[in-house]
């Protein structure tokens, strides 16, 4: 009964929140002349060696800018963590990093639950050597003791943010989540030359639609791609504790035994397609393999596989 009182507040706030929030369309954003995404924590891989977990990390490579965006789950607290045994593996260092951007304060993109609880992210549970980059959140963000560096500027805004240019933060898009509360959760938008604007999304909490709708707002520019969680944990998820979807009922602004079902996917499906994006691919870290079947079939030879170590390149 408290969780849904409190989940009927959230809503309302989120509500107001978003009805708020209205920004004027950026004047001559600039443009990247490439741009790829190589996940580096995600559900699935293909490549041997490579360790997979229910979390984000994706390396964002604009022109010449590189992003990291967010900083994968770390469920089991190792060190070398899943990101760093990855980021080895794949020949990445940390100092190739120009920023880092948090796409919202969920255990799975900060580097675990003690981070959530604390509002800090980690890359792993021992020393990193973090570069001074600038980090951007939605929301204050406290450097973590161990693996961030005191240079780094945590840029905090729920406004939309350049980064550089052609890459920008979308500004986050509160909503309501039944248990994990009110969320603020950002996009990266990236303005490829000749193509249009890249959508890269963490877990999706915000909706797509409401993605597009901001991206649509604030650019008046082509939808030409859409990249991540999208959050569609739709007969089957990938954190259940026994048979109990913990994904699917926490991952939604309804009431909890009005889960995320079939006509989210099928509605988010519809959406995309309006927006004309001629590039979709659907992270599984939190969406089903039957979520990732519907959007196989709807996008056909616009839809990218997901998996970690495989470069998405637009
Ligand atoms: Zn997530
Ligand atoms: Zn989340």
């Amino acid at each position: 009964m408290i969780t849904i009182t409190k989940l009927l507040i959230d809503r309302n706030r989120a509500a107001k929140a978003r009805k708020a929030r209205v920004y004027p369309s950026i004047k001559d954003p600039g443009t990247v002349q490439s741009l790829s995404v190589l996940p580096l924590i995600d559900f699935f891989t293909k490549t041997p060696g490579a360790k997979t977990e229910p979390g984000v990390s994706y390396l964002v490579k604009a022109g010449d800018f590189t992003v990291l965006l967010d900083v994968g789950y770390n469920a089991k607290k190792e060190h070398p963590s899943p990101l760093l045994n990855n980021m080895k593996l794949f020949g990445i260092s940390i100092r190739d990093i120009d920023a880092l951007f948090i796409s919202h304060h969920h255990l799975d993109h900060l580097g675990g639950t003690a981070e959530q609880r604390s509002h800090t992210f980690s890359l792993s549970h021992g020393p990193v050597d973090f570069p001074p980059i600038p980090v951007y959140s939605p929301l204050p963000l406290t450097p973590s003791s161990f693996n961030s560096n005191p240079a780094s500027e945590v840029r905090v805004s729920t406004g939309p943010m350049q980064l550089a240019p052609g890459v920008y933060g979308t500004g986050s898009i509160p909503r309501a989540l039944y248990i994990m509360g009110y969320t603020e959760e950002q996009a990266l938008a990236i303005n490829v030359e000749g193509k249009g604007l890249v959508l890269i999304i963490g877990c999706g909490h915000q909706t797509v639609q409401r993605v597009i709708e901001r991206a649509q707002v604030l650019f008046n520019l082509p939808i030409y791609g859409i990249i991540g969680g999208l959050h569609f944990p739709v007969h089957g998820g990938r954190i259940m504790a026994g048979p109990i979807n913990l994904q699917a009922i926490v991952g939604s602004d309804r009431m909890p035994w009005n889960y995320i079902n079939e006509k989210d996917v099928h509605d988010a499906i519809h959406a995309i397609k309006e927006s004309g994006a001629r590039l979709v691919s659907l992270s599984a870290h939190d969406s089903s393999d039957w979520a990732i079947g519907q959007f196989k079939d709807a996008f056909g030879p616009h839809y990218r596989e997901l998996f970690v170590g495989e470069t998405i390149t637009v």
